[in-house]
């Protein structure tokens, strides 16, 4: 396998892997543990989590390292990341290291409304919430809580505290929600929230899980004939790769992520690390260089720069489910954090 180094350009380094993509983003999942029971996340069933995720000093070792090849924008996410009490520190440590341009976070916005305000204050620059449906007894259908209203609070919550841009994740899914789409769509009108809706995406590998896929799936083309004209718009902060649109007189724009009907690969600049200490290359390739073990071993900062310089040079040119939409070896995407 070739191995790129990090180049300089205008004084920032960059990191590019085999196929020539710059690799400026890391997505630190720090719980495997979540309080909801989303549908779609782990159609095989939600096993235990693992008992220790990667503490607050391994993953300030991680970002330290990653910084120093290029990576400027980090996301939190997990499982349920507030899950984690000692959050906040983790926030305030990956803050503090000099080089992090952009950090942000994905949650289900179940404790938000009570942690923004101390999250905004250790150094958070912003929130995704994920919402799949503005009814409440259909929420609790979706994820398994009655938490419609805790979620609400929370997206306040993080409007007040100034986490923005706020976006809203909301997987599409067909007989599940998609008689909502165009009251989400009305919510950037009524709130600056973006409104970003997800394919589902298969995971999985079960005859259940490949159901779900083929009797929910639906794709943004479709989501977007059930909208109002739409016009294309500048994108906000951090979009990554959503293609986004705006409703005449919106605060805030709807964008749509495409990873089946049109994979965006091309462009992905993502490595990830699990709450195990797994750095990963791909959403759908669990296994990758052990950072955790390296960290247990008392890796010096080069070797551990050297082994995210492996994770990114097998970053293979394209997820695993391609064009035929295979159902994939990842089997909850709360492992890996989305
Ligand atoms: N607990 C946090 C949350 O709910 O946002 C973070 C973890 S969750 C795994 C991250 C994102 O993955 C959420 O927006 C969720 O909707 C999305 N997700 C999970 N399973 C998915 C699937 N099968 N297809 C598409 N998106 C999925």
């Amino acid at each position: 396998m070739r191995r790129r180094l990090p180049s300089r350009w205008r004084g920032q380094v960059i990191m590019q892997d085999n196929f020539g993509r710059t690799i400026d983003y890391l997505r630190i999942s720090v719980t495997e543990a979540c309080n909801f029971r989303c549908i779609y996340c782990a159609p095989n069933g939600f096993s235990a989590p693992h008992e220790s995720p990667l503490s607050v000093a391994e993953i300030e070792r991680i970002v330290r390292a990653a910084v120093a090849l290029g990576i400027t924008k980090i996301r939190l996410t997990g499982g349920e990341p507030l899950l984690r009490r000692d959050i906040v520190q983790i926030v305030q440590a990956i803050a503090s290291v000099a080089g992090v341009q952009d950090l942000a976070l994905t949650t289900n916005g179940f404790l938000l409304a009570r942690l923004a305000h101390d999250l905004a204050d250790a150094g958070l620059k912003r929130v995704n919430i994920s919402l799949d449906t503005l009814r409440r007894d259909r929420f609790t259908d979706i994820v398994g809580v009655d938490a419609f209203d805790a979620v609400w609070a929370g997206i306040h919550a993080a409007q007040a505290a100034e986490l923005a841009p706020i976006k809203i994740n909301v997987v599409a899914m067909r007989g599940i929600n998609d008689d909502e789409f165009a009251d989400f769509a009305r919510l950037t009108i009524e709130h600056p929230w973006h409104v970003r809706f997800i394919e589902l995406m298969p995971v999985g590998v079960s005859d259940a899980a490949r159901d779900f896929f083929n009797r929910h799936f639906i794709a943004a083309s479709e989501v977007i004939a059930h909208l109002p004209a739409l016009s294309k718009s500048d994108a906000p902060q951090g979009n990554g790769p959503a293609r986004t649109y705006r409703l005449p007189g919106a605060q805030a724009t709807l964008g749509f992520i495409t990873p089946a009907s049109e994979h965006f690969c091309n462009a992905c600049n993502r490595l990830r690390v699990t709450a195990r200490g797994t750095l990963c290359a791909c959403l759908f390739g669990e296994r990758g260089e052990d950072a955790r073990g390296a960290l247990c071993e008392g890796v010096s900062e080069d070797k551990l720069q050297a082994l995210l310089v492996r994770a990114i040079g097998s970053k293979p040119e394209q997820h695993p489910f391609g064009d035929d939409f295979k159902i994939t070896s990842v089997d909850a995407m709360s492992k890996m954090g989305g």
